[in-house]
């Protein structure tokens, strides 16, 4: 039962390896998580996941990659969102999704819980201990043969599975992406700024740009250090209807979003993650590019 998943792997919930939690540690410290200060919330949890359910103590790690490439569709003149972006929003549809293996899982008296960027989880590094794939320079999950195009989402849960073998492999001599990124976000040992990094600007960031940033015809999101990446080349359009790009989505100028309503944002970006970033944001960055 893999609800569309291209890959799904188990692993034991336990505390995050000490390597781990110092990069973490040294990442919080620098301030390079910007703004998201959330990410600085629940550490003891982010340290160890089996404090993560209320009635017991977890034991595994249910980890599933959902695919969401699309070709790029945007129309002639319009602004460019992140791929992921253009469709429903991933965390609706993917809990909808894993409902049913939490369903199984409560009918068997375990307690199960759906985590998807709504926890205090490290998703990569257990999606690593999974063996569902490995994190690139890029910071991205690769999963092998099919890329970084991927959503993750994690079931923990007490119920015990057999443990997969983690992934080991890693980006070898490439760099294509810290050369590439256009802020210079990404180091060359694959640490990452925010703070430099248009996706975060673009979407997490709620203050006023920095003077000068350009952000072109990018609108939301910036996927340049994806498309760099040899892992996406022949990339396979998802099968996941419902990550497919909406045509009010592809085909807005930035005419029409400076002209925009709150009414009309909301029925354009409903259901959508957009929505996250809300009107006056997606203004301030139509503003900036061109
Ligand atoms: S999303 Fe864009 S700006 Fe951010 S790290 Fe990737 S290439 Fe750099
Ligand atoms: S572009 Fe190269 S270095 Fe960057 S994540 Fe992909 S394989 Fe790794």
């Amino acid at each position: 039962m893999r609800q569309g998943a291209c890959a799904v792997g188990f692993t034991v919930a336990c505390e995050v390896d000490g390597e781990a939690q110092e990069l973490y540690t040294r990442f919080i410290g620098e301030g390079r998580h910007g703004a998201m200060g959330y990410l600085a919330n629940h550490i003891d949890i982010r340290r160890d996941p089996r404090r993560l359910l209320e009635t017991a103590e977890a034991r595994s790690l249910i980890v599933c990659a959902f695919p969401y490439f699309t070709p790029d569709d945007t129309r002639e003149g319009c602004v460019r969102f992140a791929a992921y972006a253009r469709g429903s929003d991933y965390h609706t549809v993917l809990r909808e999704r894993l409902g049913c293996v939490t369903d199984m899982l409560a009918q068997e008296g375990y307690s199960a819980r759906i985590c998807i960027d709504s926890a205090p989880l490290r998703e990569r590094y257990w999606a690593v201990k999974a063996g569902v794939g490995f994190v690139g320079l890029n910071s991205q999950l690769i999963v092998p043969g099919v890329g970084s195009y991927v959503f993750l989402a994690t079931i923990v849960t007490d119920a015990v599975f057999e443990p997969d073998e983690p992934c080991r492999l890693g980006c070898g001599a490439c760099g294509r992406c810290v050369a590439q990124c256009p802020g210079g976000a990404i180091g060359p040992d694959g640490s990452f700024d925010a703070r430099r990094c248009l996706s975060y600007l673009t979407i997490e960031y709620r203050g006023e740009l920095p003077e000068g940033l350009k952000l072109g015809d990018c609108i939301y999101g910036c996927d340049i250090c994806q498309q760099c990446c040899p892992h996406n080349r022949g990339a396979e359009m998802t099968g996941i209807e419902d990550f497919r790009p909406r045509e009010a989505v592809v085909s807005l100028t930035r005419e029409r979003i400076l002209d925009m309503t709150r009414p009309e944002f909301g029925a354009v970006f409903a259901g959508s993650a957009v929505k996250r970033v809300r009107l006056d944001g997606l203004k301030r960055n139509a503003r900036q590019g061109g």
